[in-house]
């Protein structure tokens, strides 16, 4: 590896560092997954050879579980896929994710060794299982996974211990990584990485980690060469320096960070900003008006309405019932006006639901004011070349264009690109489009300037075409803020 080295970081076990001066946009270290499987809640929507959400698939006629966009790619799918196609055939049915992802790591490493090329910094023994942390429910549920695993296990693939499963299983646990359709905007399966498992986690990191389909084609489908990630640095990285990520959103409070990750991972976050509580007073901060502060207690029970609030709205809009979610959102923000600050993660939440379901339901002038609630105050509390901030900015940006405030739109649609040049890379569909809206946005605003008229008309045609939806449902916007194992 030419930018990084294993290392012993202190109170972490291994780690990974910097062997030279990094700067923003850097790629450290790009790889492929080790394996990865479409994940259950999937399998019916997605190819399992290219992971592409596709209306129409078909499937394989052995075992009528894996589907596929084509022949193309179910024929660079069948290396990977022919012991997996047998063991469903004789077993009766396909088992979950885990046991999916499991089978397909432990042929590949009997067939091609511990080492699968010369890049990967780990074998599979030396990365942590963490099954003595796990708590009794846990437990219970991994070791079904475990019981499963060897009814499934066909008697003709090579025998294992229980407890290398149990390994291999518990790597899994702990180190799956959620791996993104080719645009980057929902989670559709998972995988293992092992250089990617060895970079511990802050809650400021100084790198992030992107999954690059790239560009596809027919001729670029070999042996999983489509699927990889990208760690990238976000800003400059000095040699000797420990690399990091974020396992979880930022924008939770210290406290919920520390527990997200102790459940998830477990491990105690010691990172500087759970140590200082850093921001957190402005995630929960109550308004000002017109100089006096609001009494702390009426925050509180606007904090503790609006948390109420928001289990009603998750609840609405994991039914779809986007009605029902906007008349929650609209009385939570009438509430929360004057009473929380405009950084108060709570109301954030509320503003980014509101933007997006609107937009979703092309009410475009409502979304639009409240996606650039949303963006100045993620600006307050994200690293400013956060990825989440970026895709955020983004979708504002294409709802004031939508919504016809060109300027404003253009203006985010800008400062989303430079962003995702950093997290994301020229290449990745994603700074594509945006590349091209920010064409056509700067485009559409010269004309403005010139002639209104002829830029009304003009609009009018672009909107018909509609060049730039590119929203998918609410719903599954959501699922991709955390790219690290679910739960
Ligand atoms: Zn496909
Ligand atoms: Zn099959
Ligand atoms: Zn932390």
């Amino acid at each position: 590896m030419e930018f990084v080295e294993v290392f012993d970081s202190p109170g972490k076990g291994r780690g990974l560092r910097a062997t030279k001066e990094l700067w923003a946009g850097d790629i450290l270290f790009a790889e492929a997954p080790l394996a990865s499987v479409v994940l259950d809640s999937l399998v019916s929507n997605v190819c399992h050879g290219c992971f592409r959400r596709q209306e129409k698939l078909q499937r394989c006629g052995q075992c009528r579980f894996a589907q596929y966009c084509d022949r193309t790619c179910q024929r660079a799918s069948w290396e990977e896929h022919k012991l997996e196609c047998a063991a469903i055939k004789s077993y009766g049915k396909a088992p979950n994710e885990n046991i999916r992802l499991a089978a397909h790591i432990i042929w590949r490493v009997d067939k091609e060794g511990m080492v699968v090329s010369d890049t990967q910094m780990t074998t599979l023994d030396e990365l942590e299982n963490h099954i003595c942390d796990m708590n009794e429910d846990d437990l219970k549920d991994f070791k079904v996974d475990i019981h499963n695993f060897l009814d499934f296990w066909p008697r003709g693939s090579k025998q294992h211990t229980v407890d290398s499963i149990s390994h291999i299983l518990g790597v899994i646990n702990c180190n799956g990584f959620m791996v993104s359709d080719q645009r980057g905007l929902q989670a559709v399966g998972v995988g293992l990485f092992p250089n990617l498992c060895l970079v511990n986690h802050d809650c400021w990191p100084n790198c992030t980690v992107i999954l690059n389909n790239g560009n596809q084609s027919a001729v670029d489908t070999m042996y999983h060469s489509q699927k990889r990630i990208e760690l990238r640095a976000l800003g400059k990285i000095s040699p000797g320096e420990e690399v990091t990520v974020s396992y979880v959103d930022y924008l939770n409070l210290s406290e919920d960070r520390k527990r997200l990750l102790k459940q998830q991972y477990y491990f105690d976050c010691t990172c500087e900003h759970c140590t200082n509580k850093t921001k957190d007073d402005l995630k929960m901060a109550g308004a000002e008006v017109e100089g006096e502060k609001v009494p702390e207690e009426k925050v509180k029970e606007i904090t503790e309405y609006s948390r109420k609030m928001l289990e009603k709205m998750e609840k609405a809009r994991l039914d779809a019932n986007y009605n029902e979610v906007v008349k929650i959102c609209r009385e939570c923000v009438e509430k929360q006006k004057d009473v929380l600050a405009d950084t108060h993660i709570y109301q954030l939440r509320m503003w980014c639901t509101l933007s997006e379901v609107l937009s979703y339901l092309q009410f475009f002038d409502e979304a639009s004011t409240y996606a650039r609630k949303m963006v100045e105050g993620y600006l307050k509390l994200y690293h400013p070349n956060n990825a989440q901030l970026g895709m955020a900015t983004m979708r504002a940006g294409v709802t004031h264009w939508q919504a016809g405030l060109i300027e404003v739109g253009h203006g985010m649609i800008c400062k989303a690109y430079a962003i995702l040049m950093i997290t994301h890379g020229p290449m990745h569909p994603i700074t594509k489009d945006l590349e091209a809206m920010r064409i056509q946005t700067e485009m559409e605003l010269r004309m403005f300037k010139q002639n209104e008229y002829v830029y009304h008309s003009m609009r009018e045609a672009a909107l018909q075409n509609q060049p730039m939806k590119m929203m998918s449902e609410p719903a599954a916007n959501e699922s991709i803020k955390n790219l690290f194992r679910r739960k």
